[in-house]
């Protein structure tokens, strides 16, 4: 089958790799979709993941495909039967399993190799993190559970409210998703901050009520008159840098909650003002991934269009084409996520 593989920096090949065989309770899958990811972009750019992946490598996790092996012992799914999986499975019995803190299982099962012709889900994911795809929904649109789903589970860490202003950092994928999931949680005012005017000007088109250009703006002073002097209720930050992180604090009001989303590179650290946390008794938590439970939620707001995430998939390309988009995704300004469709 032919598989794109990264070998290095901005180093991706097409290349004719072995078909996985099934073994019991495994199943194969014809990729019909794979959608990129901002993930996928810093590993193509920086060319490695840290502790995780060993060159040279398959890669892609967000993905929906057509069952066409079944291993032996499933009585579900059957060929054929569209499905999404992935891209973990927690064990169910470490450590934090047991604390219900699914999403930091110390054995999680990932997944890798979206982009390709087929993938093959191991035995444990199939159990417990595979679901169906309604025929109404594109194999795309499936395949952007995996980014909703982590989407889902910062919104209800963070317990989003009826009425609240909510100031998103980074109007990326992230931050667009961030952005449809709590306006339709009944948020009174959703603020997108970026640096693309491009981009406010899609997540505007997708429902956000105020922008701000972050490079031609100041920011502090520009939620603060948003919010009648205050700050926002929520702050999401969407994009993954220590200086975002440090913007998110400056930008919430009193009592208010902020949510650091975005994976900062490895090893670097952020300053907290211990007056912010005391004084102004501002809550600041960070998630990580999601868990089975927010990946079905994210298959069904898609599917009911409670979450209507067509519109993020801006571009479809063949396998063949994988190293031009992500040539695209490192300098366009108005593509947020391509469905690479093998
Ligand atoms: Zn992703
Ligand atoms: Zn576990």
């Amino acid at each position: 089958m032919k598989a794109a593989m990264l070998y290095g920096v901005k180093d991706l090949r097409i290349e004719d790799i072995e078909t996985p065989r099934v073994g019991t309770g495994e199943v194969l899958v014809k990729v019909r979709a794979a959608t990129t990811c901002g993930t996928d972009l810093k590993i193509f750019q920086r060319g490695y993941v840290e502790k995780v992946i060993k060159l040279p490598t398959v890669f892609g996790h967000e993905w929906a495909g057509d069952v066409v092996k079944v291993g032996e012992g499933l009585e579900w799914p059957k060929k054929g039967t569209r499905v999404r999986a992935g891209n973990s499975a927690p064990c169910l019995h470490c450590f934090m399993c047991s604390k219900g803190k699914y999403n930091l299982c110390e054995n999680m099962t990932w997944l890798w190799g979206a982009y390709a012709e087929y993938i093959k889900v191991p035995a444990h994911m199939v159990r417990i993190n595979m679901q169906e795809i309604p025929s109404h929904v594109s194999y795309a649109e499936a395949a952007v559970a995996e980014p909703l789903a982590c989407v889902l589970h910062g919104i209800e860490e963070v317990e989003v409210k009826l009425g609240d202003s909510i100031a998103i950092i980074g109007a990326g994928p992230i931050g667009l998703l961030h952005l449809l999931t709590v306006k339709r949680m009944g948020a009174e005012k959703v603020i997108m901050i970026d640096l693309v005017e491009e981009r406010l000007d899609f997540a505007k088109k997708l429902g956000a009520d105020e922008t701000i250009n972050a490079g031609e703006e100041n920011v502090k002073e520009k939620v603060e008159q948003l919010s009648g002097g205050y700050g926002a209720d929520i702050v999401i930050e969407a994009i993954g840098l220590p200086a975002t992180w440090e913007q998110a604090l400056k930008i919430v009001r009193k009592g208010g909650k902020v949510l650091e989303f975005g994976g900062c590179p490895p090893g670097t650290e952020i300053k907290v003002n211990t007056e912010l946390l005391h004084y102004g008794e501002v809550t600041v938590l960070g998630t990580f991934h999601a868990t089975p439970l927010h990946f079905r939620k994210a298959l069904n707001l898609i599917a009911s269009k409670t979450v209507n995430v067509a519109p993020l998939i801006t571009r479809r390309m063949p396998l063949g084409k994988i190293k031009e988009a992500f040539e695209i995704l490192s300098t366009s300004k108005s593509d947020i996520k391509i469905a690479i469709e093998p």
